[in-house]
């Protein structure tokens, strides 16, 4: 028995080395990405449910791999947050979507803002407030059309740090919106306490409509919530006309999904604006 267990041991250990191998792997990959400029920004339309027109792009980063293609954030960000490197990754999403933003009011698209991911790490920080600044005023950009997304969990961890850098981004004008509400340890008293503009329902529970009775209700309870509270309600991963007809009568505000598009490049997501916009 002892020596099935110490068998054990080095397996498991084995595994361990295994996956630390491959995390170092891909350390070593993502800082190499960082500087031959191989990560890319894609852009989801959110689209306003009562003009029918796009209100909103959601940045989402890919990462164009020399041999493996382009991959999607799932492949990486947890890496990057492990170990720091979406410090790095962070500032570089926040300067290409500024540019990008830039570009849309320069080729005359206005009236449409620019959703970036905050990750946890990020938000620790309050140099965010300050890069933040620096950003708008390189590109003369109206604060309040730029929106920062962060999770539930990022928010939870380190609820007083998190208000502070809250509160200086929503002084300067920046738009904040909790991403993937109802999927993480949710304290309704935090609500209050974040400086908050918009609550995104996640996908999983819009994928419940028409299905599953209890996950209706969180949608349902979700949208009171939300305009209770005065904020504005944008529901994810909306795939079927379905759910999008039951959103509508629920009198949600804001969509995204690939019923309507799926993340573009930038050249094709400009397309999108201009012909739904016109
Ligand atoms: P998220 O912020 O919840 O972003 C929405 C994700 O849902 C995106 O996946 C998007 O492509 C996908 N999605 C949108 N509509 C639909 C739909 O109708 N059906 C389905 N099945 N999926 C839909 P993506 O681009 O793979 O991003 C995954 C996650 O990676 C994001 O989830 C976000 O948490 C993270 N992420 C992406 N870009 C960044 C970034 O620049 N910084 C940070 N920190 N995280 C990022
Ligand atoms: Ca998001
Ligand atoms: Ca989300
Ligand atoms: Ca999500």
């Amino acid at each position: 028995a002892k020596s099935a267990g110490r068998n054990n041991f080095q397996f498991f250990d084995a595994k361990m080395n295994e996956a630390a191998v491959e995390r170092l792997g891909i350390e070593h990959a993502l800082r190499l990405a960082l500087g031959r400029d191989e990560f890319r920004l894609h852009f989801q339309p959110i689209i306003n449910l009562r003009t029918g027109k796009v209100s909103c792009v959601e940045a989402l980063i890919r990462w164009q791999h020399p041999e493996r293609g382009l991959l999607a954030p799932g492949m990486f960000i947890g890496v990057a947050e492990e170990t720091g490197l979406i410090q790095p990754i962070g500032d570089w999403v926040i300067w290409a979507a500024c540019r990008q933003l830039a570009a849309f009011r320069e080729a005359g698209l206005t009236g449409v803002k620019m959703a970036i991911n905050i990750s946890a790490i990020q938000m620790r920080n309050s140099d965010l407030s300050v890069l933040a600044r620096g950003v708008i005023e390189a590109y003369s950009l109206p604060p309040g059309d730029l929106v920062f997304e962060i999770t539930e969990s990022v928010a939870m961890e380190h609820p007083d740090e998190t208000v502070r850098v809250l509160d200086l981004l929503r002084d300067m004008g920046v738009s904040l919106a909790l991403d993937d509400f109802g999927t993480g340890y949710s304290s309704l008293s935090y609500l209050r306490m974040f400086a908050l503009d918009k609550l995104k329902l996640d996908r999983s529970f819009v994928e419940e409509i028409g299905q599953d009775v209890d996950g209706q209700v969180i949608c349902d309870a979700t949208i009171g919530l939300a305009h209770n509270l005065g904020l504005t309600l944008v529901a994810e991963g909306v795939e079927t006309e379905a759910q999008l007809d039951y959103l509508r009568a629920r009198g949600c505000d804001l969509v995204q999904g690939y019923l309507f598009s799926k993340p573009l490049p930038a050249e094709q997501v400009m397309d999108f604006i201009r012909q739904r916009n016109a």
